[in-house]
């Protein structure tokens, strides 16, 4: 099929380079459980460097046409759209996630991540004020400088597009770090910015270790806003170290989510989508709906019908068609989600499908597979139904009414999405008011439209990302007002 490089490189002023270290870190392929890859161990050094590079292109990148800007991020899109069959594959090698999936999801999601922002900067406003003792009021945009993209494992280069693309259509030049663990799209993307022609330093991409390369992006002076997504803890450590230093923070975190599912719902449409919304990139995606709770009257019907169906998918290899459910992310965590099911039986759980590791033959008998687990039997104040697992597991819970079901849906410390299914229009508005979440979906799961605020309350999160609100982050308001009587 396509060949990966054995070895990815820093982008750094526009050229390849390797950490000043020259130490690399393993990359592993998670469908057979085996190093494919060298990535680059960088570290404050390296930084350093990528954000002097920045610093040097900000004054011209931070100065051109809106028209020009849009035109570099849409010959970037192009690109990507262009090579989507070779970005997915390479997805699938780095991540375990599904070829079929990067294919439909992944890689179009972060074509259009950056056409979406090329065509945003030119839609872009900002105000001005006429008030009766005749003076006016103008509020300046100007881009905040520097700005430190820190991303995570699960959906590697649509997240890491999410926040850059942005970034680069406001103004900004950028230091990026994907995640260690699937660092390949962020080097092909590096690819993709050369042949796009994209000037020296506008964007740099230094690839390592969060608490060597991470944290020091966090710590560098010199950049003024970090948008950061991945995990509760890592947010809690950035923004110890970012708010006493007053930058600029946007934080995405993990998430607890909820999945309230009432008897009057659309059964056929609800079930199909429960097992994507529990199950869909091996239940590692920040808005995955890990806590299905039923009405009671319809409770043991959908325990049977969605435990059938759940032990019908095909667990397999992520390169092959029929495979519904790919390898996850890395062999710690597979094991932290094991783990997680062994708690859960220790706390009373009854496992009613999965459960367990999955051995597949030869070569992929060593790749990190894990059946999709249904629990049940939890009470909603458990561990297990209060920390994130971010695997293919899920607990059923039934309940009587719509005041025992809002306190379960809200008794833990996330608030980042939730589904509600239910005909009953005002019952589901109702639900969707108390929910103690930034994004709601009333019949329907994952359904994004770009322009929409995207982030959490709570534990969840600091900040929206999307539409335009993440060009207002990347941008410091600047105000003038003139007298002119
Ligand atoms: P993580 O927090 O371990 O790592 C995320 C990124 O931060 C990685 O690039 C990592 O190298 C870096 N990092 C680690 N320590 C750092 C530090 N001290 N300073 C700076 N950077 C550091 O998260 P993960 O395991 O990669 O991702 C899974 C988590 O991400 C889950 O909790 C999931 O819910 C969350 N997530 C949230 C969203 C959202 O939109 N809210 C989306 C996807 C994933």
């Amino acid at each position: 099929m396509f060949q990966l490089p054995d070895k990815i490189l820093n982008y750094i002023n526009g050229q390849f380079v390797e950490s000043i270290s020259k130490n690399y870190i393993p990359n592993i392929n998670p469908s057979i459980g085996k190093e494919y890859s060298l990535t680059p161990d960088s570290d404050a050094n390296d930084v350093k460097m990528a954000t002097n590079a920045a610093l040097d292109a900000f004054p011209s990148w931070s100065t051109l046409s809106h028209q020009k800007r849009y035109e570099y991020l849409n010959k970037i899109a192009d690109l990507i759209e262009k090579k989507t069959d070779f970005l997915a594959y390479a997805e699938t090698v780095d991540n375990g996630k599904t070829f079929k999936l990067a294919k439909k999801v992944d890689i179009p999601r972060a074509s259009t991540n950056f056409r979406f922002y090329a065509t945003a900067i030119l839609h872009y406003y900002s105000q001005s004020y006429i008030n009766e003792n005749k003076s006016l009021n103008y509020t300046y945009k100007q881009p905040i400088g520097v700005a430190g993209c820190i991303s995570p494992w699960n959906l590697p280069l649509y997240l890491f597009t999410w926040k850059i693309a942005p970034a680069l259509a406001s103004g900004c030049t950028v230091v990026a770090k994907p995640s260690e663990i699937t660092p390949m799209t962020a080097y092909l993307l590096s690819e993709i910015c050369i042949e796009a022609g994209l000037p020296a330093g506008v964007l740099n991409i230094v690839h390592g270790d969060g608490y060597k390369v991470g944290q020091s992006i966090v710590e560098h002076p010199k950049i003024r806003a970090i948008s950061f997504t991945g995990g509760t803890k890592t947010g809690k450590s950035i923004a110890s170290i970012a708010a006493p230093m007053f930058k600029k923070l946007s934080l995405e975190l993990g998430g607890k989510n909820p999945n309230i599912i009432f008897a009057d719902c659309n059964y056929d449409k609800m079930l199909k989508t429960t097992i994507q919304s529990s199950f869909a990139n091996q239940g590692q995606i920040c808005l995955c709906g890990s806590r299905i709770f039923v009405q009671r009257k319809l409770y043991e019907q959908f325990k049977n019908d969605f435990v059938e169906k759940v032990k019908d998918l095909k667990t397999g290899p992520p390169l092959e068609d029929a495979t519904q459910i790919g390898a996850v992310v890395s062999e710690q965590h597979m094991n932290k989600i094991l783990s997680c099911i062994e708690l859960a039986k220790q706390e009373g759980g009854n496992i009613l499908c999965g459960g367990k590791r999955k051995i597949l033959s030869d070569p992929y008998q060593d790749g990190y597979y894990i059946e999709p687990t249904i629990i049940e039997g939890l009470d909603y104040k458990c561990r297990t139904n209060q920390e994130e697992i971010f695997g293919p597991v899920v607990t059923i819970t039934p309940f009587d009414a719509e005041e025992e079901v809002m306190m379960m849906a809200n008794a833990v410390e996330y608030g980042l999405s939730a589904t509600i299914w239910t005909e009953n229009l005002n019952r589901a508005h109702k639900i969707a008011h108390q929910l103690e979440n930034g994004i709601i979906w009333i019949n329907t799961w994952l359904n994004r439209d770009l322009r929409t605020p995207f982030g959490g309350m709570k534990s969840s999160g600091v900040g929206r990302e999307g539409g335009f609100k993440i060009l207002d982050f990347f941008n410091e308001d600047k105000n003038v007002c003139v007298d002119f009587t």
